[in-house]
């Protein structure tokens, strides 16, 4: 992967548009978690370490298009990030015909998807918005796999593009897991969105040496394998699809283990006391939250004896604390293992923030759907634009 990278370029004087992923949690007025500012700040100082006027740019929620709405608005971003800059950071609200920002300023352009023609990736607007810049930076890997006005749209346009410190740094480790990765390879797809992290498996099943199903995914193997799973969350659709991704793992000689035992619930409440089952013994009235003790243990050992572990998704209902136990020990192991370990995914996320494993994980990437394709080998529309622009200007 080639483009350029925002370290390497003279940036002084220059005005430099940063798109980055600011859509963070806001109630009351207020941001409820920061993560993803905090992640940005390196990039925003360095830019005006570089003697910068710096336009920010981000989406924030779903607002529908062309209609500004208070609710979306990045107001409360903008408050935030001028805390932790410790400096003025405006948010401007009508900024396509253009922006006053000098030097060593910082100006948020409000929510990008207020704008007609944003989620179409529309030539005009990006135009419009490429416009505005001397160089445009992209940083944003978790909307890299959406080609949108800011985020491909732009490069396009953009008179000179390059990609920002957290997005190659993300592309970089990245790679390094799973195009160089120190054996044996070994993933962890769990969570609720079972269809779509299927397909992620497949491609996983190419080049992983073990894989380890949790969640919704693995109540869809566990039924694919004959076994009874109750009202567990599911994909009844989807049991050829896992019986064949099964017969895949067999053929290139590994598996795609079944827990052998699960805690199960009456109900889907955070007041429901767990009960140990072996994994051929859940009643019809049961559901599948999380994996049991004795799986638990088969999890960690193998994720000690791994030489890379990637993991999306928690293999249990962790934000119940009677059903957290099957991803705190995933978590716990992969803290303690000496493996080059990479996570991703809203959720899984939260979960390793939940158990204060974040120091013990290698990487944590931004992304959660943009990781997945990554993963599942497919190029993201954004990065593909700044690799077209590096080639076109012969580097
Ligand atoms: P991520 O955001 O990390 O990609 P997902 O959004 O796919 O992960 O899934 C996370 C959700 O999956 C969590 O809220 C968790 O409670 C839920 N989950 C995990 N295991 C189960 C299960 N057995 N049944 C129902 N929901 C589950
Ligand atoms: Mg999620």
């Amino acid at each position: 992967m080639t483009y350029l990278r925002m370290e390497n370029l003279d940036l002084e004087g220059k005005r430099v548009m940063i798109r980055e992923d600011l859509n963070v949690p806001v109630a009351g007025g207020k941001v409820t978690s920061d993560a993803r500012i905090r992640a940005a700040l390196p990039t925003i100082r360095l830019a005006l370490e570089k003697g910068a006027a710096v336009l920010l740019l981000s989406h924030l929620g779903r607002p529908v298009e062309g209609e500004p709405d208070a609710q979306f608005s990045l107001q409360p971003v903008a408050n935030r990030l001028s805390e932790l800059l410790g400096m003025p950071v405006r948010l401007e609200p009508d900024w396509l015909d253009g922006v006053e920002v000098a030097p060593g300023q910082v100006v948020l352009c409000e929510n990008v998807r207020f704008n007609l023609g944003e989620k179409k990736n529309d030539e005009t607007l990006a135009r419009r918005m490429a416009r505005l810049c001397d160089i445009f930076v992209m940083d944003a890997f978790g909307t890299a796999h959406r080609a949108q006005a800011s985020t491909e749209g732009i490069v396009r346009a953009a008179r000179l593009a390059c990609a920002g410190p957290l997005l190659s740094r993300e592309l970089d480790a990245l790679q390094k897991a799973l195009n160089h990765p120190e054996p044996p390879l070994l993933a962890i797809v769990g969570g609720s969105k079972v269809s779509t992290k299927l397909t992620v498996l497949d491609t996983l099943l190419d080049k992983v040496d073990e894989l380890i199903v949790g969640g919704g995914i693995a109540n869809t193997f566990i039924a694919a394998a004959g076994h009874a799973v109750g009202k567990s969350l599911y994909e009844p659709d989807l049991i050829p699809e896992a019986q064949r991704l099964i017969r895949k793992a067999h053929a290139r000689g590994g598996a795609i283990p079944i827990p052998k035992d699960v805690l199960v619930a009456r109900s889907f409440s955070a007041d429901e006391h767990a009960i140990v089952r072996r994994v051929d013994e859940v009643r019809d009235d049961e559901l599948i939250l999380d994996i049991g003790p004795l799986t638990a243990v088969q999890y960690s050992e193998m994720i000690d004896s791994a030489g890379t572990v990637i993991w999306n998704g928690p293999v249990g209902v962790f934000e119940f604390s009677h059903f957290a136990a099957g991803t705190l020990a995933v978590a716990e192991a992969i803290e303690r293992s000496k493996a080059f370990s990479i996570a991703g995914g809203g959720d899984t996320l939260a979960a390793i923030d939940q158990f204060g494993v974040r120091d013990g994980v290698s990487y944590i990437s931004t992304g959660g759907g943009a990781f997945l394709e990554f993963v599942e080998g497919k190029t993201l529309p954004a990065v593909a634009a700044l690799e077209a622009v590096a080639e076109s200007s012969g580097s």
